[in-house]
């Protein structure tokens, strides 16, 4: 059997081909994904993983896609999806998710059994596995501050990762380089004396509305370089506005691109070109991207 007969004939894997992932990305702009898979049980991830490895296909993992640049020309593999795997439970004092769960209805779980520590991420539209992945973080808070465990398929090979082994940094960990699906993350979050308050979480979304645009996007498109804001760099350099084709930098955060519908994602590389280009000849700094670009763009 070739390569698509396999992965079809896995158990609850949701097989989709030339499936149209740009239009489900928090920016909705580019293409297909020539393979997506959207698993059900852990052991099916790690056989499309196993299959994909031996018939040397590209995969990558993909949660909501709210930081994904998907090109015009799409993925040339096969995305596998978390969006199944989305239970949440408690275990000796812990708390634990699978990868695929919203990040919110995590938070939102956590508080709700009397634990605290992750309400300054509450509204980012991220599922726990890519927001591991990429260290998500808000107000002061990173997703990384209670977790002790990950437990992902690297390699083809399901392992534990103890926090150390984890790699959190700004914005990356030791799973942002690809090659792994992260299938679940354990917290050690503080217990709480009193009883939580929907209000102490909700007001960080409240929080988040009043500083960030609505609309198409894939939040900050850089990393915040050292000591200083990418907004900050980006208004400076006169940007606010800017516009190319349907991509264009937010007047209410400069760190922000949005799209109008029909935007490609060539528009909004284009526009981060020209930014990083703009500030680098006003500042001599160079941006680093926050935003992930999935397939060919030059
Ligand atoms: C309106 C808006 C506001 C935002 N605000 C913030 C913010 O305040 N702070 C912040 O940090 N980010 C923010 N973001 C960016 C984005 O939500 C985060 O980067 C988030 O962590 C991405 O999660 P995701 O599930 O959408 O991942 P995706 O975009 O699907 O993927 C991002 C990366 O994670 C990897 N990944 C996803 N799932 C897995 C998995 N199960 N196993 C292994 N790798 C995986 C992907 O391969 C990819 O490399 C915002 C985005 C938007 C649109």
């Amino acid at each position: 059997m070739g390569f698509t007969e396999l992965i079809r004939s896995l158990p609850n894997v949701h097989f989709k081909e030339n499936y149209d992932i740009g239009q489900h990305t928090g920016l909705a702009v580019g293409g297909k994904a020539k393979y997506f898979i959207a698993p059900e049980t852990v052991n099916t991830v790690q056989n499309a993983v196993r299959i994909a490895q031996e018939h040397g296909v590209e995969f990558k993992a993909i949660g909501n896609g709210t930081n994904l640049l998907v090109s015009d020309f799409g993925f040339d593999g096969l995305l596998i999806s978390s969006k199944n795997l989305t239970m949440k439970l408690l275990d000796k004092g812990d708390v634990i998710t699978l990868g695929g769960a919203q990040l919110s209805s995590f938070i939102r779980f956590s508080v709700g059994n009397g634990f605290t520590g992750m309400e300054g991420l509450y509204g980012i539209p991220a599922t726990v596995g890519g927001a591991v992945c990429q260290n998500a973080g808000a107000f002061g808070y990173t997703v990384s501050d209670y977790i002790t465990e990950v437990v992902a398929i690297q390699n083809g090979v399901l392992k534990r990762f103890n926090k150390s082994e984890c790699g959190f940094g700004y914005r990356e960990s030791a799973f942002s380089s690809g090659g792994s699906f992260i299938v679940s993350a354990r917290f050690k979050f503080p217990k709480r004396k009193t009883a939580a308050k929907r209000q102490e979480y909700y007001a960080y979304r409240l929080m988040r509305n009043g500083v960030q645009p609505s609309g198409r996007s894939c939040g900050s498109v850089f990393k915040n370089p050292k000591g200083d804001y990418a907004a900050r760099l980006i208004e400076g350099a006169g940007m606010k506005g800017f516009r190319i084709g349907g991509a264009f930098v937010s007047d209410m955060h400069a760190n922000f691109i949005l799209t109008d519908k029909g935007a490609s994602a060539k528009d909004v590389y284009s526009v981060i070109s020209e930014i990083k280009k703009r500030v680098y000849e006003k500042y001599g700094v160079t941006l680093d991207e926050e935003v992930e670009f999935l397939g060919v763009f030059k």
